[in-house]
Parts: C-alpha cells; sequence; structure tokens
C-alpha cells in the first residue's frame, strides 16, 4: 500500500513539471513573436507623399494564372463567301448577318428622292451567277455613274444567302444554314412551311421555315425594304422561266415592269407555268408591304451573268414609274 501511494506522488510531481516547461516554452515563444513583429514593423518606413508627388504603391504579386491560347478554338469569321471589294468605291452597309454570321450587304449608288432595289443571291451558290451579275453591275456603275439618273437612289443586296453561297455552287448551295428556301420564308398572305411539290424545284429537302420570316437572312432584308420607301424592285434568279410579277394576284404595276423588263432581255413574260404555286416570295411580299413594283426575274442559265441584257434592265428599272 504504502509504496503504491509514493509512486503515485512520482507521477503527479513528473506531470507539473512537464505542465510548467509547457507554459514556459509558450510564454518564451509569445515574447520573441511579438519582439519580431516590432521590429519588421519599424523596418518600413511609414512614407507620407509630399505634395505635387506621385504615391508610388509597392508592388503586389498574386498568383494568376498565365493565359495560355487554347489550341481548339476557332475565332469566328466574318466575311462574304465570295470575296468582292470595290477597289475605288463606296463601302457596302452591312444590312444583317446570316445564321452563320456572314455579312449581308447593300451598295447604294446615287442619292436622288426615287428608291429602287436590286436583290441578288437569295438561292445562294445554286444560283451564283445572280452574285456575279450583281458584282458586275456595281462594278459597271461605280465606273459609269452617270447611269443613275440624279432623281434615283439604286442599293443592290449582292448576296442574301452568303451560307448557301458557301456552301456549294450546286443544289446543296440554294437553301440557309437551316434549311429553308428564303424566297419561301417572307411573310407574305400565302406564307405555308410546306407545299405541294408538283412542278417545283425538289432536288433537296427543303422547308419555308419554322414560322414566316423565320431567318435573319428574310428579316435583314424586310428590314432593309421597311426602312426604305422602294419603287420597283428585282430579285434575280436563275434560270430560264423568265419573269414573275409581284402579287397575289399578279399586281398590276410588277405586270407592266415584268413586261417592260421582258422586252429589254428576252427573258419570257408571261413566265413559264411549270404548275408550282410560290409561296412567301421576296416579290409577293415586297408588293404587300410598299414595294410599288416587284419582281423575281430569272437569267437564262446557272452560268452567265447575261450582262448586256441586265444592263438594259436596270435602266428600265430606274426609270420605272409604279
Ligand atoms: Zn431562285
Amino acid at each position: 500500500m504504502a509504496r503504491r501511494q509514493k509512486t503515485s506522488h512520482a507521477w503527479v510531481y513528473v506531470i507539473w513539471g512537464l505542465n510548467g516547461l509547457a507554459i514556459l516554452s509558450l510564454l518564451a515563444f509569445l515574447a520573441f513573436y511579438r519582439t519580431n513583429l516590432r521590429a519588421s514593423a519599424a523596418d518600413e518606413p511609414i512614407s507620407t507623399p509630399r505634395r505635387g508627388e506621385t504615391r508610388i504603391l509597392p508592388p503586389t504579386s498574386y498568383f494568376l494564372p498565365t493565359l495560355t491560347p487554347n489550341p481548339f478554338y476557332t475565332p469566328p469569321v466574318f466575311e462574304t463567301s465570295t470575296p468582292f471589294e470595290l477597289a475605288n468605291g463606296p463601302r457596302p452597309s452591312i444590312i444583317g448577318f446570316s445564321l452563320a454570321g456572314r455579312r449581308i450587304e447593300a451598295y447604294t449608288f446615287g442619292d436622288g428622292e426615287k428608291r429602287y432595289l436590286v436583290v441578288a443571291g437569295i438561292h445562294g451558290g445554286y444560283e451564283g451567277n445572280t452574285i456575279a451579275l450583281a458584282n458586275e453591275l456595281i462594278t459597271y456603275i461605280n465606273e459609269n455613274p452617270d447611269v443613275i439618273p440624279s432623281n434615283v437612289t439604286l442599293y443592290i443586296i449582292r448576296n442574301m444567302n452568303p451560307d448557301g453561297e458557301a456552301r456549294d455552287n450546286g443544289v446543296d448551295g440554294r437553301v440557309n444554314n437551316n434549311g429553308v428556301d428564303l424566297n419561301r420564308n417572307f411573310p407574305s398572305k400565302n406564307w405555308t412551311a410546306d407545299w405541294d411539290r408538283d412542278g417545283c424545284w425538289l432536288y433537296r429537302p427543303t422547308t419555308g421555315g419554322k414560322y414566316a420570316g423565320s431567318e435573319p437572312e428574310t428579316r435583314s432584308v424586310m428590314s432593309f425594304i421597311r426602312g426604305h420607301k422602294i419603287e420597283a424592285m428585282i430579285s434575280y434568279h436563275s434560270a430560264a422561266l423568265g419573269v414573275f410579277p409581284g402579287g397575289v394576284p399578279w399586281e398590276e404595276p410588277s405586270k407592266r415592269l415584268a413586261k417592260a423588263l421582258s422586252k429589254v432581255t428576252g427573258y419570257v413574260y408571261p413566265p413559264i407555268d411549270t404548275g408550282c404555286v410560290y409561296t412567301g416570295t421576296l416579290a409577293d411580299w415586297a408588293v404587300e408591304n410598299g414595294v410599288g413594283a416587284s419582281v423575281d426575274m430569272e437569267l437564262r442559265d446557272h452560268k452567265n451573268t447575261d450582262f448586256e441584257e441586265n444592263l438594259k434592265a436596270l435602266k428600265v428599272l430606274l426609270n420605272f414609274q409604279p
């Protein structure tokens, strides 16, 4: 019994001894830390900038990551599918963008109060010769500005469907990037998403759009026409079916324009009736929305621009009174 008590007493001394040692070293550390803190604070002199002096802040470093370019990132390219630029001429205005972000451009010539419009490339690369014709007309007018009467302003939208043109120069280049036939997407009174294909173009599946005016290309041209009071317009196509007046049924001023254009170009009027019913066309929507006269006009084939004929057509258009 006595022996056991003695042992436990010894343990109490040891434990207390250790406790005391721990407290002492803690105090020593605290004292050391505080003196160090004061010393390092005193090291940096607090400088108050004098009048007129700029205070220079000490450099601060952050752990910022370095920027490494993502090898899979492709910057978006905003360009027309066929590069076209007048060497010494007016810059086009951008009236909108295609689904792929390509520019839809309008060239302006003259500054008279009577406004006329030419639209090309609504069926993209499939009718790419209409875009080539527009480019030729733009170049010609720029070199021969006298073709524009003094009371006239002419707008040329040279490529309404740049995505279709970029995609293909054949049947695959006709629709926009949503597979929509843009000349069936305008919100004219007879718009339909689908139509009877009898007598119509049927080389590829196409639609009139999810709703009338659903496509950005269509809306760009719509807002351009709404913003400019247009006397008369030609929407170019190919190939061979002739000149189609706007309106359902065809409106008188558009029929007069079609006849006059047919006379100078040799393109047939009345146009060849294949039995196809055209819905949601630009020409129909245009006359329903304030354009005086409007036609869909087809070049002779898918290759040539028929430039001489269409220079005569341009003169007819610019002198046309609806
Ligand atoms: Zn066409």
